[in-house]
């Protein structure tokens, strides 16, 4: 499958000697709407537009066998009908928003098997973006590549924006999430990578792994590749909203406040609201 719109990680399946390609189709302004391809199938996450996706499935010849939705916002369900009437593709979403269609409601413990595309995923509730926002974790291909698909939960050196939850509820659910296997890759809804790291080198300036973050970060962005998926493990050392335990961060959120914060969650809770004014 040449010629996709953007550069791609590929999983080669060495048992079955097949292809399985992981697309960030972009749509809007900054989000991407992954689809996972294998064969003659497909599976999309979050399709926001449903004419990319079209697009990709008639000009490589896929059948789209689901679609897969984390939360309700238009910007990730907007092209769900239009799909479903031109494919009859198999909707997943979360139990508890209002959505434009859903064949089965999912919720944490949940699995799903997707074997055309050698995809098998769980589910986590992570209330904080939206109330009844769930993620899909699990593996990729006969060689089990850790996957994630957290929608607006957590982004490459950032989070969500907390628009139906507490700061509680956000900080539980990016701590379910930083549990995970490191080596998962990580595939967030939105191209916000450039913006979260000018942020979270105000926050951690003197960190080493920031610091190449951002450069490789550039590189991408100016020869107009996405910066991701990205990988856990760089999220555990870069992204500030899983580093409150650590002492340069949990400082610099002092700081901000001006006042001694004890608690994970106060330091949290600061630096949501320090991104949000950013
Ligand atoms: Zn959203
Ligand atoms: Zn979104």
């Amino acid at each position: 499958m040449p010629d996709l719109c953007a550069p791609a990680p590929t999983v080669y399946d060495p048992e079955k000697r097949e292809i399985i390609q992981l697309i960030a189709v972009p749509a809007f302004s900054d989000n991407y709407l992954w689809m996972v391809c294998k064969g003659n199938h497909a599976v999309v996450i979050d399709p926001g537009l449903a004419a990319p996706v079209q697009t990709i499935l008639h000009q490589h010849n896929l059948t789209l066998d689901a679609i897969l939705l984390t939360h309700h916002h238009h910007d990730h369900v907007g092209g769900v009908l239009e799909l479903q009437h031109a494919t009859q593709a198999i909707i997943y979403g979360p139990a508890r928003e209002t959505l434009p269609a859903c064949d089965h409601r999912m919720s944490e413990g949940d699995s799903l098997s997707l074997p055309n595309v050698d995809l098998t995923l769980h589910v986590v509730d992570v209330p904080g973006h939206t109330a009844g926002h769930i993620a899909y974790h699990g593996a990729l291909g006969s060689h089990k590549q850790p996957i994630l698909f957290c929608g607006d939960t957590l982004f490459a050196a950032g989070c969500g924006r907390l628009f139906e939850g507490t700061p509680e509820q956000m900080l539980d659910s990016l701590n379910k999430l930083a549990t995970l296997h490191s080596d998962t890759l990580v595939c967030c809804a939105h191209e916000y990578t450039l913006s979260n790291l000018e942020w979270a080198l105000t926050v951690e300036p003197d960190n080493k792994a920031l610091q190449n973050r951002w450069t490789a970060a550039s590189q991408l962005r100016e020869n107009a590749q996405p910066t991701l998926p990205s990988h856990l493990q760089l999220e555990l050392d870069t992204n500030p909203f899983l580093r409150t335990s650590q002492v340069s961060v949990s400082t610099a959120a002092e700081r901000y406040a001006r006042q001694a914060l004890n608690q994970p969650v106060s330091v949290f809770a600061t630096l949501r609201e320090w991104k949000n004014n950013f």
